[in-house]
């Protein structure tokens, strides 16, 4: 007998019948006799549906007050499963994060798990039920109720395999495992049957919103078993594994990485003395502004620039700092660009091959994409592009690295 995590997303639990599947999907798993842990994400466009009520009353909503709306979404999907659950007589209790204490730091919308106390879960289990869990929430030491960003009932899951110390956490969804890069985006996109964590983490990091980073850091920290799945097919999916044969043998690259959700900030013409970056990012920083690719270049004239890019969110904000700081930087002038995205390979392949780099370049250069930021890692080649070129780059990139599915 195993014990499994099982989590479901949006689209799985987006309308009373598929609610009513996955009741028959997990009624099914419990008949052959492993013991389940099931959390759910709310019904799909739901937790947008209940930012934007938010947003009608605030532009800017208390943290707090938002957390104790947008949790209200798995509420709902709970209850339903479980009554789904005891309808096709397969015992089931459900549970918010609070009630099985999910215990989390107090950073409201984004907040981290701390701990997790199982021994309710563990005595359902005993007695024979299902445990459905609300994804994606948490309380704080005060008993406030956190959020922990979007994607975060893959967290969940992932979270509670770990203390639970469950044998597999499988993470059901729309799309039948991880492929090279988004389906949905590139249509010969393949799937893979394994993908390491390394590159998982960088493919969640860079832009796959498949699965949340934070749920793949888990996995990777506390070494749980992972496999992504569909809701509506059945299949084996993707294992990520924790891998360590000999990179010369792996693919140079795995897959294909992209976000829209950047935005990118030039300070011109600065004198260019010592200091200069740190001036400009650390007053970023202090912000509370996330920063990702950086690029500093030198003019002929001696002054020099520097670029960064920032969630698009805070664009605005990171403006206003820079605006701020233009005098005494002695800036000439200060742009900006939200219709920028990020373009990724990855691969651990790359750690033990030259040329991936140039490769990437040919083949963005063949389809005149021009490159405007290019930033790397050990096993990871990123490029900001101009917005409207990313599904062309990224279809080049998926050709060029000979990732396309053989039909
Ligand atoms: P859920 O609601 O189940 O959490 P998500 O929408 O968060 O589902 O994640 C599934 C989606 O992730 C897919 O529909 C697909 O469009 C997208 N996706 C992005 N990159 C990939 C990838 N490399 N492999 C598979 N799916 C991907
Ligand atoms: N419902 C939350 C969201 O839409 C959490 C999740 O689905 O994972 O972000
Ligand atoms: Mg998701």
């Amino acid at each position: 007998m195993s014990l499994i995590v099982q989590k479901y997303g949006g689209t799985s639990v987006g309308t009373i019948e598929r609610i009513r599947a996955v009741a028959h999907k997990v009624a099914a798993a419990r008949t052959r006799g492993d013991d389940l842990v099931v959390v759910v994400s709310a019904m799909s466009g739901e937790t947008n549906r209940l930012i934007a009520l938010a947003n009608q009353i605030s532009e800017m909503p208390s943290p707090r007050e938002l957390d104790v709306l947008v949790s209200t979404g798995e509420q709902v999907t709970i209850a339903l499963l479980a009554m789904a659950l005891e309808e096709l007589g397969c015992e089931a209790r459900s549970y918010t994060g609070s009630q099985i204490r999910i215990l989390t730091d107090s950073a409201h919308t984004k907040a981290r798990i701390e701990a997790i106390d199982v021994e309710r879960m563990r005595a359902d289990l005993a007695a024979g039920r299902v445990v459905v869990v609300a994804g994606f929430q948490g309380v704080d030491g005060e008993g406030n109720i956190t959020t922990l960003g979007r994607g975060g009932s893959d967290t969940t899951g992932v979270a509670l395999a770990a203390a639970l110390n469950a044998d597999e956490c499988q993470i059901y969804t729309d799309v039948d495992g991880i492929y090279t890069t988004d389906p949905r985006v590139v249509s010969s996109a393949r799937r893979l049957d394994r993908i390491t964590f390394e590159e998982m983490l960088e493919m969640a990091s860079q832009g796959s919103k498949v699965l949340q980073i934070r749920a793949v850091e888990f996995a990777g920290k506390y070494q749980v078993p992972l496999r992504v799945l569909s809701s509506f097919t059945e299949g084996n999916g993707t294992l990520i594994t924790l891998d360590d044969e000999d990179d010369m043998e792996k693919p140079l690259v795995s897959g294909i990485a992209f976000n829209r959700d950047e935005a990118k900030l030039t300070v011109l013409g600065v004198p260019d003395v010592p200091g200069v970056a740190y001036r400009i990012l650390g007053p970023i920083s202090e912000a509370n502004i996330e920063v990702d690719v950086i690029v500093q270049n030198v003019a002929q004239d001696g002054t020099t620039s520097l670029t960064f890019t920032v969630h698009r969110n805070e664009m605005k904000k990171a403006l206003r700092v820079l605006e701020g700081l233009q005098e005494s930087l002695g800036a000439t002038s200060i742009t900006t660009d939200d219709r920028i995205a990020k373009l990724s390979l990855v691969g651990v392949g790359m750690r033990s091959h030259a040329g991936v780099a140039a490769r990437m370049f040919r083949a963005l250069a063949e389809h005149n994409i021009n490159i405007q930021m290019i930033t790397t890692s050990e096993i990871k080649i990123t490029v900001v592009v101009d917005e409207k070129y990313l599904e062309l780059g990224a279809r080049a990139l998926h050709t060029e690295f000979e990732l396309d599915a053989t039909v």
